[in-house]
């Protein structure tokens, strides 16, 4: 390994496009991943490109969203361009239905075609046929698409593995860092150390444990989402519906997906029965022809908790050499183009593109 290089501990949707960004720039990257790439939250999740209720998010979390809904366009076509995968960004807008706090909606600030609109039902109805009886009112948002996120990690991979700057090391465990005094130089992995010039924790859900070897607390915990899959005909569903919290997404090809929970149990991820019921019913009560659908997968992630949802991006300045991105919480799939433009033009000298200091780790992070 060369030392001016950069080490990306963790392959979900950040680590891979982190990594991507930083090798486009002609950074020599290596990436070290402890399973396959893009198995854990970032496969698991349902690829909205947007905040469920973006109005009810810090400015921090809407100021890289804002950017990151106007980059997935471009980044959807690059990929396919050098990896003929298609991650098939689907725009499809998304109806609110029965909002509790639909009048905070219509005062956000959106911009353009990301304004958010009360429309009549009758009008979602003929817009969206098989939406369910009951609901009395609804906003839109018609520029929202949704990513096919386990395509978007594949298509991250095949454009990693043909880059002659990267070097993707999967099933290879980071167990704690390398110190020259207090800069990080390097990780600790089961065959032992691999220095290198900077280190990026991008670990999702478990990037706490890590940091924790350090002495450091970061306040990112697991938070399980479980979801169900069903397979309708391509134009079953035209829009993604929300109500009460649970989403129904329609994919490209009449795949729809329904979710969430939000649980605390930990790092345990394992499918439950109670979960898959309390689900179904939701998706019954969105869209009633799905009681007569088959539910072809059910599954469960684990979203790295943070506080109000705001990442950690920079250098850890206890540990110069050791920077942060993680701890993106319900958003890590539409927050990711622009944490790992800003972690680039931080970690390079650019000018960031937006302002980051409240994503900055330094004041964040308590002691173990
Ligand atoms: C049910 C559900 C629905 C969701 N829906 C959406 C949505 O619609 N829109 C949206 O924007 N977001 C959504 N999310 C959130 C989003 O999935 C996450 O915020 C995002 O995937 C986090 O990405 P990540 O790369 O940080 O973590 P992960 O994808 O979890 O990746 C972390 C990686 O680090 C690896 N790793 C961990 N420890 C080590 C180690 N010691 N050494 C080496 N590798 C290690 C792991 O194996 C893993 O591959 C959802 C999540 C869930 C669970």
């Amino acid at each position: 390994m060369q030392l001016n290089s950069t080490l990306v501990v963790g392959g979900g949707v950040i680590g891979l496009l982190g990594a991507l960004e930083l090798a486009r720039a002609g950074e020599p990257v290596l990436l070290l991943e402890r399973a396959d790439v893009g198995l854990e939250s970032s496969w698991a999740g349902g690829g909205i490109v947007s905040p469920l209720y973006p109005w009810r998010y810090d400015a921090a979390v809407g100021a890289l969203a804002r950017w990151s809904q106007d980059f997935y366009p471009k980044l959807a076509h690059r990929l396919l361009a050098t990896t003929e995968i298609d991650p098939e960004v689907h725009v499809t807008g998304l109806y609110w239905l029965d909002l509790q706090d639909e009048l905070d909606a219509l005062g956000w600030a959106g911009q353009g075609a990301y304004q958010v609109r009360r429309v009549a039902l009758e009008m979602v109805r003929e817009a969206v046929p098989p939406l369910g009886g009951g609901f009395t009112s609804a906003i839109h948002m018609a520029a929202i698409a949704n990513v096919r996120n386990p395509r978007l990690l594949k298509a991250l991979r095949a454009a990693l593995t043909a880059m002659s700057n990267v070097t993707l090391l999967e099933r290879t465990e980071v167990q704690g860092f390398l110190c020259d005094g207090e800069r990080v130089a390097g990780v600790l992995v089961p065959s032992g150390e691999i220095r290198s010039e900077r280190v990026v924790l991008s670990a999702g859900a478990w990037s706490g444990r890590l940091l924790a070897t350090l002495g450091l607390q970061l306040p990112v915990e697991p938070v399980k989402g479980q979801m169900i899959l069903y397979k309708c005909e391509p134009d079953f569903l035209p829009a993604i519906v929300l109500a009460k919290g649970r989403y129904a997404i329609p994919r490209k090809d009449g795949h729809i997906l329904v979710g969430s929970t939000l649980e605390h149990v930990g790092f345990d991820k394992t499918p439950t029965e109670e979960a898959l019921a309390s689900l179904k019913a939701s998706a019954e009560e969105l869209l009633p022809a799905l009681a007569d659908a088959e539910v072809v997968g059910h599954w469960a992630g684990l979203r790295p908790g943070s506080p109000d949802g705001i990442p950690f991006i920079g250098e850890v300045p206890q540990f110069p050499g050791l920077w942060l991105n993680c701890g993106h919480y319900r958003n890590g799939l539409v927050l990711a183009p622009a944490s790992c433009e800003l972690l680039k033009n931080l970690m390079l000298g650019e000018a960031p593109i937006v302002d980051p200091a409240p994503y900055a780790p330094a004041g964040r992070l308590g002691l173990v």
